[in-house]
Formats: C-alpha cells, structure tokens, sequence
C-alpha cells in the first residue's frame, strides 16, 4: 500500500486502513437507511443522535475526548504532546437530507476518524492536540438554514435566536437539542471557539468534474459565492375567455419573458454561472383566470464576486424593463466568494502528489461547514469524485478507492501541518 521511497520511513497515510474506513460508511449508512438505498438521518433526530454516539464511541476508543457546545456541535479531541500550540481540526457533518445518501459530510467525519485511527496504529502523537469536529445541522432541511452549526461557531448566526427556530412540526430547535444531549449523556461542555492553527474538511465533490476528468483528488480553492432573490410579477387578474391580450396585465407572460431576457443577456462561455430558477407559483392558479402574481426566486452562483456583481446588474436592468406589469426584486441571500488558504491548498496538492495521486485545483459548487471556518483560521477542503457528480439523492455513492486516497492525502496533509513540514 506504501507509495513510499525505499527505506524512508513510512507516511502517516501508510496506516489508513481502507476496508475500515469504508466498512464504517456502510455501519453509519444503516442509521436512517430508506428502502431505495438512501439514508434520511436529519438533524436532531433520534438518528442523527445514534450516528453520533456510534462516532464518540469509535474515537473515544482512540483516546479522544469529547466535548459540545451550546449549539450541538461535537469535538472529538486527541490531546497532543505540547499544550501551548493551537490544535488542528478537521470534520464535517453526520445529517444528510431526506432523500440523501452514506457519503455526504459522513465522509468529511470518517476519514477524519480515519486519521486518528492512523496516528494509533503508528504510535504517534501530533505536537499539537487534533479535534475531529461534528457540525450540527448542515444540511439545513428540519431547521432552516443550513451550515447551522458551523456559522453559530464562527459568530455568523446568534445562538439565542437559532435556539429559538421552530422545524415544520413547530418543534423547537432548543428543545430537540435537549433531547439529544441526553440521549448522549454527560458530555463536557465547549464553552468558547477554539483558536486553530488550521480546518481541513474531506468531502465528496457533489460535482461531476473529478470523474470526467479521471482525478482522485481535488484541492479546493474556494467556496464559490451564492446570491438568491426573489422576484415578485404583479400584473391583474382577469376572465381567460373574455379579455383580449391588448387588455391583459398577465403576470405570467411577463415573469417568463423576463426569465428569458435575463439568461439572454448573461454572456457565460466559461460555463460558470449557476443561474437556477427552482421555486415558481402562480396566482391565484385558477385554470380559467389571467395569472395577477408569479412569485419566483433566483439562485445565482460564481466563484468570482465581480461577476456576481455584474449580473446582479442585468438582474436588476432586465427587470426594470418588464412592460404591462409590476416587477419587484429583492436580494435574499448575498454570500461573498469564500478563497481558502493558499499554502493549505498547496499542501494538499503536495500530499496528494507524493502519495502518486492525481490532483485538481478546483472551486466547490457547494457551500459547506468550512465557508464558516474559513473566516476563523487558514481552511481548506479536500474532493473526492463521487458517480455521476449526484449527491443529496439516494443514488449517492464513491468508490472505497477514493474514499481511501482522500483520507490519505488529509493523514500526510495533518501531519506535515502539525510538524511543520514539507511534503
Ligand atoms: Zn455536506
């Protein structure tokens, strides 16, 4: 297994074990397992408590210590030989989505356990302590909004007013959050962020690029940035036998033809905006009325915020153009391009080259707990290729072969951090 050189001493990777790490995907897939192959494990549920309590159980055994904070969060600490250094973290997430899958953020977790699984099996310790971290809530389909945990920590969302959100049962979040701390009994308490000297998250890439490209490994330069809107058509209603189209104000007619205008105009030969029209109702949806409302939303991604900015412009001149009826546009969400660290980058391209990986340098489509932690400490993210680019669906699935030159590449990438070294 060693892609080492002959008599240099063996890599930390050298002690990941890929049976392990991928029969540990499977025992997790079965908390939440749907008939389809899927998994529905949602945040703070009776499930995602027993996934988390089968992974303290796992890392306690490798001597960690685990801690939560107010908002749910877990760290799984692995104490290191000289206190006064500032620890490293890397995890992910355990919920997944109603219809999602055993790879989702379970990974980012796994083959951090993997890790300390291999700094065990080695008999080393890391100069500095190592926290495996599990964020609550980040997939955001219970209690809305996604990368919950992660943005409480970074100071992003106010924990009093997250305590207090509701899901769609009117369950509220503090109330379950209660429940799950006593499914999984004392734990010390978190009371304050810890300073890190540096956030590694694994994950596959829920993209379609590594596969196509035949790559193992994507180092992840950045989050690209997110800005949704909503746009309000307001026209009349009207008899659909009775009133001549020279008579109508159909807001329907309108939200379509600026939809088209908008696309039109977005000029994008690199094939790198990500303009989504995914929510679309019509009032008052009666089939014999003329549509007097289309309420829509627009979700608008790029990885560079001057392009965002620009087509925020087209957004904003396409719908002050449309005729006969009202347009209103307002800005929901505006997340800025999140760039992770540039020598963290490297150095996963460097593990990944000396392990005789193929590697990528690659942006992330998708938002994830590390957008939140790259505002803390120097972040990056490590892609695995998953099939046919699909994730939050039950057909979710990677090959044991990534997972495990993923994990690889994250056990030299820790450890060279740790110890200051090159790779
Ligand atoms: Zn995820």
């Amino acid at each position: 297994m060693s892609t080492g050189k002959l008599n240099s001493p063996p890599r930390l990777s050298d002690y990941v074990d890929r049976e392990r790490l991928w029969n540990r995907h499977m025992e997790l897939g079965k908390i939440g397992a749907t008939e389809s192959g899927g998994v529905n494990r949602q945040a703070l549920t009776g499930l995602d408590s027993q996934a988390r309590k089968l992974v303290i159980e796992w890392a306690v055994t490798l001597g960690a210590e685990p801690r939560m904070d107010a908002i749910g969060n877990l760290f799984l600490r692995l104490p290191g030989t000289n206190h006064e250094l500032q620890p490293i973290s890397t995890g992910s997430h355990l919920d997944t989505q109603p219809g999602g899958g055993m790879f989702d953020g379970i990974y980012g977790v796994l083959a951090g356990l993997e890790v300390l699984e291999a700094l065990a099996a080695s008999d080393r310790r890391l100069p500095c302590a190592l926290d495996l971290v599990i964020w609550l809530n980040e997939e955001g389909s219970r209690f809305s909004p996604a990368t919950m945990g992660s943005g409480v920590y970074a100071g992003l969302l106010d924990l009093e007013d997250t305590l207090l959100l509701t899901d769609g049962d009117g369950v509220v979040l503090g109330d379950a959050l209660e429940m799950m701390k006593s499914t999984l009994g004392n734990l010390e308490h978190e009371n304050s962020p810890s300073i890190y000297d540096a956030y590694f998250e694994a994950h596959i890439e829920q993209g379609p690029v590594l596969e196509a490209s035949h790559t193992q490994i994507g180092a992840v330069s950045g989050i690209q940035g997110l800005r949704q809107y909503e746009v309000i058509v307001s026209g009349q209603s009207a008899h659909a036998g009775t009133t001549p189209r020279s008579r109508r104000q159909d807001a329907l007619v309108s939200a379509m033809s600026l939809i088209n205008d908008i696309t039109a105009a977005i000029d994008d030969s690199e094939d790198l905006v990500r303009f989504t029209v995914g929510r679309f109702e019509v009032h008052p949806g009666s089939p014999n009325t003329v549509p007097s409302k289309v309420i829509f939303n627009i979700d608008l991604r790029h990885p560079d915020d001057d392009r965002l900015e620009e087509i925020e412009k087209i957004i904003v001149q396409c719908t002050g153009r449309v005729k006969t009826c009202r347009a209103d546009l307002q800005c929901l969400i505006r997340s800025p391009v999140t760039h992770f660290d540039e020598g963290l980058v490297r150095l996963i391209e460097s593990a990944a080259k000396a392990l005789e990986f193929s590697v990528k340098t690659l942006p992330s489509g998708a938002t994830h707990d590390a957008s939140s932690m790259a505002r803390l400490c120097p972040t990056v993210m490590i892609f695995v290729p998953c099939r046919d680019g699909v994730s939050h669906h039950e057909s979710e699935w990677a090959e044991p072969e990534h997972l495990w030159a993923g994990a690889c590449v994250l056990a030299d990438a820790i450890e060279a951090r740790a110890n200051e070294t090159d790779l």
